[in-house]
């Protein structure tokens, strides 16, 4: 008869490799660092210095990248201070996206509305340090860090599904609607998140396969 896989502390058991916990979830929070180091290296290349909005795609790609560091340090050893920096990195990385949503579909990059641009930096950055101080000072609390995430994130489907929506309505062009395609694609992955089954082999849980899910929008938001 088979043992049931039982969860301890909230947390599978894992088969390490090479002294690391989470031997996948490191791996493909990897491929999620290339994809932005990538993208980073085509923006750079392709999109002259001189262009307004380059310094928040390449923003974007800061962001990824330290955040995948955290993510692969945590997987690797999860210590309390390894999984407070994975969090704090991935929430900033969110806060990011919901930061330059608005900047890149309004265009508030624009010198007309420089007043806009500075009230929206000082409300992410308030709401971000809130969301710091809330966790750190106040509780450490999952539930709340999720549904900050996850709050983050619709705003930011809902912003990029209705720009998609309107810009292929009028273009009638697919590349139009690629923005709300990668919104549906993370939905997608968001939902492995979700489904929390005890790993394959030991080593392959649903939190690795919502890493790997996020490489090929990564990959393809660059474009
Ligand atoms: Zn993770």
């Amino acid at each position: 008869m088979m043992n049931p896989v039982v969860q301890f502390h909230g947390k599978w058991p894992f088969h390490r490799f090479l002294g690391m916990q989470e031997p996948f979830s490191v791996l493909f929070s990897l491929f999620n660092y290339l994809a932005h180091q990538h993208g980073m290296a085509k923006v750079r290349e392709a999109i002259p210095a001189s262009y307004s909005l380059r310094p928040y795609y390449l923003g974007f790609g800061y962001f990824g990248l330290v955040s995948w560091v955290f993510s692969m340090i945590f997987h690797a050893r999860d210590f309390n201070i390894t999984e407070k920096l994975d969090y704090y990195a991935a929430g900033a990385s969110v806060f990011y996206g919901l930061y330059y949503t608005p900047i890149r579909v309004f265009r508030l990059e624009q010198p007309k509305k420089e007043k806009l641009l500075n009230v929206w930096t000082w409300t992410c950055l308030a709401l971000y340090t809130a969301h710091v101080s809330y966790l750190t000072f106040w509780r450490w609390d999952y539930t709340y860090n999720m549904a900050a995430n996850v709050a983050a994130g619709i705003f930011q489907n809902t912003v990029w599904s209705w720009f998609s929506i309107t810009r292929y309505r009028k273009m009638h062009k697919i590349w139009a609607a690629w923005p709300g395609l990668i919104v549906a694609w993370i939905i997608l992955a968001m939902s492995f998140e979700l489904l929390d089954f005890p790993p394959i082999g030991g080593m392959i849980d649903a939190h690795s396969l919502w890493h790997l899910g996020t490489v090929l929008p990564t990959y393809w938001w660059y474009k």
